[in-house]
């Protein structure tokens, strides 16, 4: 299985995934000229993509919809709620849809979504499955709740949400109104929420975590690194633990993780 985060931020968001005989996208931020740059710049330029799934409907993860489908006749996997809130989604062809926590299978990629707490109208993450590998994905969540943590345990590689330093957003150029929505069980992750999980329920076996989202504004790449690194090494002290950690970035993929 290979995992690459694509892009990563409020500009656009994109993730791939590549089985024996699969490809699949999560959500699809970015137009067709640049998604492509992207999967030339990982080697996967004529890379055949089975489906795309979508987290939910904020336009960040979805504003490539009209465009990818203009090229790409690939499945576009989304539940109800999602389908509803994107409005290029009630045009095109080729929609399929899926119900949180049951599981199915596009060729050999088992994939599960489960809910999340965000402000869109039905936000999942998913939890993939091939190959004996097992992964997950979780960003835009306001909080990491125990049914999220369940699902991310047992875990090869993580994609987990590190938006913004509280400090950073707290005394950052945001209103206050949109602070306290970023800051919401409805909003995004913190770099110190993060650190909660992998010093509390995170149960260790992931050998790769990507930090995705980074705001630009209200994070630092640096100090979300050092917030999840520190907090790994108060967890399993003794191990060197920063070469699980990744960033992902907003203009060019990530790391391509292979297993
Ligand atoms: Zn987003
Ligand atoms: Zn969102």
């Amino acid at each position: 299985m290979q995992i690459t985060v694509l892009g990563s931020g409020s500009g656009g968001n994109c993730t791939c995934i590549v089985t024996e005989n699969t490809c699949v996208l999560v959500d699809l931020g970015f137009g067709w000229r640049s998604l492509n740059r992207r999967l030339q710049e990982v080697g996967l330029g004529d890379q055949h993509i089975d489906a795309v799934l979508l987290t939910h409907g904020h336009s960040d993860h979805t504003k490539g919809i009209a465009s990818f489908r203009s090229h790409s006749a690939a499945p576009i996997f989304a539940n109800p709620g999602t389908q509803g809130e994107v409005s290029a989604m009630e045009t095109i062809d080729g929609k399929e849809n899926f119900c949180s926590n049951s599981p199915f299978a596009i060729g050999d990629l088992g994939i599960e979504a489960f809910p999340v707490s965000h402000d869109a109208a039905e936000p999942v993450g998913f939890r993939f499955s091939a190959e004996g590998i097992d992964g997950a994905l979780a960003t835009d969540l306001g909080e990491l709740s125990p049914p999220v943590a369940a699902k991310l345990r047992g875990c090869d590689w993580l994609i987990l949400e590190s938006n913004h330093d509280e400090q950073m957003l707290k005394i950052g150029p945001y209103p206050w109104d949109v602070k306290q929505r970023v800051l919401s069980r409805l909003g995004h992750l913190s770099n110190q929420d993060l650190s909660g999980f992998l010093t509390g329920d995170f149960d260790g076996q992931a050998s790769h975590i990507l930090l995705a989202h980074l705001s630009r504004q209200n994070n630092d790449p640096d100090i979300a690194l050092e917030h999840a690194s520190e907090a790994l090494s108060r967890q399993f002290p003794g191990s060197a633990e920063d070469h699980r950690l990744h960033l992902t970035y907003q203009n060019k993929p990530s790391v391509v993780l292979d297993f």
